[in-house]
């Protein structure tokens, strides 16, 4: 089935004085952050030193570097620590010893975090391997601040429909999706023409195609203007993380497919514009710094001080914006083809480009191969009947499994 309804608005809607009058802003917020060693993560826990009286850490994870791990569990005096690898755990325990903070080891100790009782859980792990924790916590019922956009992604319509089942309460943490979840607030989704996101355009972005095809891994890991982890810097690069967002901003806001677009906007101020059918654009702006994103998402319907550069119009003077080429970017073409396809077709492509994206960076495969590949998987996944509708979390898992195989399997022709 093409994915081309409108799909009802999952984002919270309630009204500021309903919450106020509940009390829920009166304690601490009881918040978990999975991938807390991470970019995301340790902007989070940044935000959260800067007023430790609004915050009680519950459960904070990694996947492998237990030391900073459990220096960043003794700081936030968190009761839980959880390390992925479990071959890392006795030094997790030796690190935690005589703390009180609880250590555990492995994947099903990662979900088990994830379901410690929270009233918000950062989910900022990276890639796939976030999905099962991700699903935890929005079992849950609090509040998911969803950073690790592959659960939208590769299981958008199964996440939204247990976000749905639990009455949790789903916030994007993604800059240019939250920026369209602030700039639509409330808006009727009949009055809305289209969501355009915007990307940077990379470290690319004025290269021939024959230049980015030559390109490195240390050239692609230099962004012109975010500092993120290196999976999303690559992804940024290739402007599939644009072709993953469109994705994700489809199953997070209520328009059809044909009316999500991108722009790229090389300044990364504005971060999201949403036209109106009366003609009025409205967009967010604020200097590219994941806190004040990540701010809207823990504070809201409230707002929380972030210590991010000021906005100077003036002095920035230019912004400029301009088509994304999907001749020189060719997994932004890629990535919109599975998005129209549905089904589990962008589950395939987060596997294959996961698979890709590491491959190149072991200096496996050249740049433009990437898009290649991912293309290539997703065909031989049509030809096996792997792009088929999924009910549940385990069908997504199923097929990621498939698609990794796949794009191994022709890693080796290259
Ligand atoms: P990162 O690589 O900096 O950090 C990832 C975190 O996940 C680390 O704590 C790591 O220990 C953990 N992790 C890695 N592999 C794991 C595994 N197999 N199992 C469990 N934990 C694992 O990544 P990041 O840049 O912080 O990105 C995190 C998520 O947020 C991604 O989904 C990314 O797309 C999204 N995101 C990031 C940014 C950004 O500015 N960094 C912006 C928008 C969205
Ligand atoms: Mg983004």
């Amino acid at each position: 089935m093409a994915v081309t309804a409108s799909v009802p608005h999952r984002l919270p809607e309630a009204p500021r004085e309903a919450r106020r009058s509940a009390g829920e802003i009166s304690r601490p917020m009881r918040l978990s952050v999975l991938g807390a060693t991470g970019s995301i993560g340790t902007s989070t826990l940044d935000l959260v030193s800067r007023t430790p009286e609004r915050f009680e850490i519950v459960a904070l994870t990694a996947q492998s570097n237990a030391k900073e791990l459990a220096a960043l569990a003794i700081r936030h005096g968190a009761k839980l620590a959880v390390i992925g690898d479990e071959s890392r755990f006795d030094e997790l325990r030796d690190a935690l010893a005589k703390t009180g903070i609880r250590a555990a080891a492995g994947a099903g100790a990662l979900t088990e975090a994830a379901l410690e009782p929270a009233d918000c859980v950062m989910a900022a792990i990276v890639g796939a391997a976030g999905l099962r924790p991700t699903f935890a916590a929005a079992s849950q019922g609090g509040r998911v601040a969803l950073a690790n956009k592959e659960c939208l992604v590769s299981a958008g319509h199964v996440f939204t429909a247990a976000i749905a089942r639990s009455g949790a309460e789903l916030l994007p943490v993604d800059s240019e999706h939250s920026a369209a979840f602030q700039v639509l607030s409330g808006a009727d989704p009949q009055a809305i023409d289209k969501i355009v996101l915007t990307a940077s355009g990379g470290p690319f972005r004025s290269w021939t195609r024959d230049a980015i095809a030559a390109a490195t891994p240390e050239q692609a890991l230099k962004h012109p203007n975010w500092s993120m982890g290196a999976k999303i810097t690559i992804d940024s690069a290739s402007l599939m993380n644009k072709g993953l967002e469109l994705i994700e901003a489809f199953h997070l806001f209520p328009v059809s497919v044909e009316k999500l677009d991108c722009i790229v906007h090389p300044q990364s101020i504005v971060h999201c514009l949403v036209s109106y059918v009366d003609g009025s654009v409205l967009a967010q702006m604020a200097p590219p710094d994941m806190r004040t994103p990540i701010a809207v998402a823990l504070a809201w319907p409230d707002r929380m001080g972030a210590p991010t550069e000021k906005l100077d119009l003036a002095r920035l003077a230019t912004l400029t914006f301009e088509a994304p080429d999907e001749e020189r970017f060719p997994a932004l073409r890629v990535a919109r083809a599975a998005m129209r396809r549905g089904d589990t077709a962008p589950a395939v492509l987060n596997a294959a480009n996961e698979v890709a994206v590491k491959a190149f960076l072991d200096r496996r495969i050249k740049f433009l191969d990437i898009a290649a590949l991912v293309e290539e998987t997703l065909e031989a996944a049509e030809r096996q009947g792997a792009i088929c509708a999924a009910t549940n979390l385990d069908d997504i898992l199923s097929v990621d499994e498939l698609a990794r195989i796949l794009s191994n399997e022709k890693l080796s022709g290259y």
